[in-house]
């Protein structure tokens, strides 16, 4: 049966990196894959076209799709607006009404961007880790939140960080099944020497991983696991962790790596449908230059290739073809070094492409 895959380019550098990205899909389609793209609006783009960051077709396109390929949302054109038609607002949206909960976002260094990163190359060389995030509960959607006036007229903001036994579960089960594919090990992240909420998870990650005998599980406290990811990030296979932990942990695991112009994301539901985008934001400031890099969006497709379309093959082409045109010394501006060959987001794209 013919695959839905919904396309939301969104803003600022949304539109010409999802292009290259799609450019891939097509010959995959031409090869034989059985699948059909339809556009939609989110984000700024769909505020200024219909005062709403995420339309109600653009939802109900996507919740027909089987997955959903997004660029980024957001800008500086928008950021006066009401936080409730922000660009971010239609992302949040959309990831919660499709209940996706779980956020996969793979660090991997290239060997050969080793010298991009922060760290010495012989502490990255090599890393290859995922991180599973919970994304739809967590103190970023607890009841109650706000900011209230307490009697002294003091302001005072609050918000609630709770987590029922089955999303914890949900998760746990996302993030062992992957470790399962993997080298076999998960590190539970967590904070349970002092939130009840994470006290819940690590009892429950404990109980869960009884029925997965073969898979090593670890806890870490977040303090521990952010030394150990700068530290020695090469100890962790798969991390599982909550909505905030996940959020600031998965931003540092990105950096270990050089450019968060290389990384893609996975945010699936309990059928892996899901939404695939680059993990970088809209980087309004090389807009419209042609000169941002499409790596992330085009290993987002492979991604989407792998988790929801069972392609695993043509998912393995795409990551090989990347590693072939960075071998060949092309590179975009924000990965490139002297001696390298200095490309543009289409000639990069067509790289790939040829590379295939
Ligand atoms: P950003 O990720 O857009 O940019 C950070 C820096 O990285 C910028 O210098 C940018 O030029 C560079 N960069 C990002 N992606 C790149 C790529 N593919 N190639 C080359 N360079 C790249 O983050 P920001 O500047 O904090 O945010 C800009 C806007 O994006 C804001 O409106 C923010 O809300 C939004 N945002 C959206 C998402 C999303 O859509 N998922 C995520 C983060 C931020």
């Amino acid at each position: 049966m013919t695959k839905k895959i919904v396309v939301l380019p969104g803003d600022g550098i949304g539109p010409e990196i999802v292009a290259e990205a799609v450019k891939i899909l097509e010959k995959f389609r031409e090869e034989g894959l059985d699948i059909n793209l339809e556009y939609g609006l989110i984000g700024g783009a769909a505020y200024d076209e219909t005062g709403t960051p995420l339309p109600a077709e653009t939802l109900e396109i996507s919740k027909q799709a089987d997955a959903i390929l997004l660029g980024a949302v957001g800008g500086y054109k928008w950021e006066s607006l009401d936080i409730s038609v922000r660009p971010e607002k239609g992302l949040l949206g959309i990831r919660s009404e499709l209940n996706l909960f779980a956020n996969l976002r793979p660090a991997i260094l290239y060997p050969q961007l080793a010298d991009a990163s922060t760290l010495k190359a012989e502490v990255v060389a090599g890393l290859d880790l995922m991180i599973v995030r919970e994304l739809t509960g967590g103190i970023y959607f607890g009841q109650p939140r706000g900011i209230r006036t307490l009697d002294n007229g003091e302001k005072q903001g609050f918000n609630t960080l709770v987590y029922r036994e089955s999303e914890i579960n949900r998760i746990g089960k996302v993030a062992f099944d992957i470790a399962a594919k993997r080298q076999g090990r998960v590190c539970s992240v967590d904070k349970a020497n002092v939130l009840e909420s994470t006290e819940l998870w690590r009892e429950t990650m404990t109980t869960l991983s009884k029925s997965y005998p073969d898979i090593e599980l670890s806890h870490m406290y977040v303090d521990n696991a952010a030394m150990q990811l700068v530290r020695a990030p090469k100890q962790f296979d798969v991390m599982v962790t909550t909505n905030m932990f996940g959020d600031i942990l998965s931003d540092c695991a990105s950096m270990l790596t050089g450019s968060i112009g290389m990384l893609p994301s996975a945010s699936l539901d309990e059928n892996s449908k899901g939404m695939y985008e680059p993990i970088h934001g809209s980087a309004p400031d090389i807009a419209g230059q042609n000169i941002a890099n499409p790596l992330a969006t085009i290993l987002s497709a492979a991604m989407m290739l792998r988790y929801t379309l069972d392609e695993a093959s043509m998912a393995d082409r795409i990551e090989k073809a990347v590693s072939k045109v960075l071998d060949d010394g092309l590179r975009t501006a924000d990965i490139y070094s002297t001696g390298m060959t200095k490309v543009s987001t289409s000639e990069m794209g067509d790289a790939v492409l040829a590379a295939l």
